[in-house]
């Protein structure tokens, strides 16, 4: 476990990170990259909420490479999140329905799939 930086262990504290916004994207959501303040690894943060929907509020947390990172825009966002192995998710969207596994609730392993 404490092999494990606190920046892949939920649940996250936005204090820890330093926030990027980049816009939202041509489906109107909010995207930021987030640099943790102690390792210098950078995730990109995807979070969509529809104010008029009660719980609908979710998020994904993927990491991006420096490499990545150039011309990276917000545009690309939800195709670069579906293209990785995995990520986080998390929000209360699927707060309300992970209260079976708790400790695995945060976890996917493959895109935008809730597991
Ligand atoms: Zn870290």
């Amino acid at each position: 476990m404490s092999s494990f930086c606190k920046c892949e262990t939920p649940p996250f504290h936005h204090i820890n990170f330093v926030r990027e916004e980049l816009g939202e994207d041509q489906y109107g959501t909010e995207v930021a990259l987030e640099p943790y303040k102690e390792c210098n690894r950078v995730w990109l943060v995807y979070l969509i909420e529809e104010p008029h929907y009660a719980n609908s509020g979710r998020w994904w947390r993927v990491l991006i490479t420096p490499s990545e990172r150039k011309n990276f825009i917000s545009m690309l966002a939800r195709q670069f999140i579906g293209n990785k192995d995995w990520c986080y998710i998390g929000g209360s969207f699927y707060n309300s329905q992970s209260q079976k596994k708790p400790d695995k609730s945060l976890f996917v392993e493959k895109g935008l799939t809730y597991n």
